[in-house]
């Protein structure tokens, strides 16, 4: 059983933790005011297309990819009477190609068949989709839709979270889950993107440059990764 004085320290622990944390948010807010996604996407399905695509891949090749790929198949029907073989194959140099066709086809026979050819906007529906987790229906429903429904995590979000001392967790919905207790919602969308935007630029995983970093006052391994 925890004893009150535990409680106590805990619920101490937690509040330092989400006054951090806000401190955190608001640096990132001077340093990164308008985190965009670094996707290139007109529409809510060419974003949701290019997310499916991004897992294990780079945001780089995606583009090259989706430049293409977005002239030729333009709606959710066109997506959905793609045949297998020819999308495998326009799709290959992101990995992961055979299972990403497959979910890109049968998600986008699901929005035909359901959904008039758009993508919905909860998270309940788009969780439902082949090959749409949190991570996807995050960065839809913030990136399009304007939804703050959780924070992205990614695997910069992720090794952010863990090196500011903020979730100890390795499951990326397991940090989320903890990030969100720690902010208040209205800053859900933009914590997840400037993070993403500080561990490309700032805080990478092998070398970061702690001494350009605006959060090294805040951050207990500031200077001590080598
Ligand atoms: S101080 Fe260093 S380790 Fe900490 S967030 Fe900044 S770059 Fe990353």
């Amino acid at each position: 059983m925890v004893s009150g004085q535990k409680r106590f320290q805990e619920s101490g622990a937690r509040q330092d933790k989400s006054r951090r944390a806000s401190v955190i948010e608001q640096c990132l807010r001077r340093a990164y005011p308008k985190p965009a996604i670094a996707l290139h996407f007109s529409t809510p399905l060419q974003l949701l297309v290019a997310v499916i695509l991004s897992a294990q891949c780079t945001d780089a090749r995606v583009n090259i990819v989706t430049k293409e790929l977005f002239k030729k198949y333009r709606t959710a029907n066109d997506f959905a009477n793609a045949k297998l073989k020819e999308l495998e194959k326009e799709i290959h140099s992101t990995g992961f190609y055979k299972s990403k066709a497959k979910n890109i086809v049968a998600c986008c026979q699901v929005l035909v068949e359901k959904y008039g050819g758009q993508v919905p906007q909860t998270m309940e529906e788009l969780t439902a989709l082949a090959g749409v987790g949190r991570k996807t229906a995050n960065c839809l429903l913030g990136g399009c839709f304007n939804i703050p429904s959780g924070i992205v995590v990614d695997t910069h979000v992720k090794r952010l979270a863990n090196r500011l001392g903020l979730s100890k967790q390795d499951d990326p919905e397991k940090i989320e889950s903890d990030l969100m207790e720690l902010l208040p919602q209205k800053d859900w969308i933009h914590f997840g993107n400037a993070l993403i935007h500080h561990g490309r630029k700032i805080c990478n995983a092998r070398k970061p440059l702690c001494a350009e970093c605006v959060l090294n006052d805040l951050c207990p391994l500031a200077f001590t990764i080598v």
